[in-house]
């Protein structure tokens, strides 16, 4: 994986107002895309509503895939927020880091988060963070 990633600038926006909207949970979605960048956002609902770990249920993927390839697009990246913990991978995210060729975004809703959006390949536990490189229309 190269060690960067390309993302609209709406998309980096909806993310961090999906996480500042639930400030008390982890907030989670998917991302894609096409042509190597990310040009689409769908925000999921945490199945397990907790400010430590986040889910997204199997009925919800299911219908986030299929939209997905209904748009043509391809899946690309996994987002989610850390409520109150540094915006990086947990012990726990490593662990759960199923899709090795996936970017996966990790927010921080707080204001004085000095890095409120960051990206990470996770891949045989190994982490790598990537750079975000923002890719206007
Ligand atoms: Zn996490």
């Amino acid at each position: 994986m190269a060690d960067l990633v390309q993302v609209r600038p709406e998309i980096l926006e909806e993310m961090l107002q999906h996480a500042r909207s639930e400030p008390r949970i982890e907030c989670c979605g998917l991302l894609a895309g096409r042509d190597g960048v990310i040009t689409a956002i769908f925000p999921a609902k945490n199945a397990l509503a907790s400010a430590t770990a986040y889910d997204i249920a199997p009925r919800d993927l299911f219908d986030l895939f299929r939209t997905m390839r209904e748009q043509g697009l391809a899946h690309m990246g996994i987002y989610h927020s850390h409520p109150s913990t540094e915006n990086a991978p947990s012990a726990r995210d490593i662990e759960q880091a199923y899709y090795p060729d996936q970017v996966y975004f990790i927010l921080s809703p707080r204001l004085n988060a000095p890095n409120p959006v960051r990206a990470f390949s996770i891949r045989d536990r190994a982490v790598q963070e990537l750079k975000i490189e923002i890719v206007a229309q």
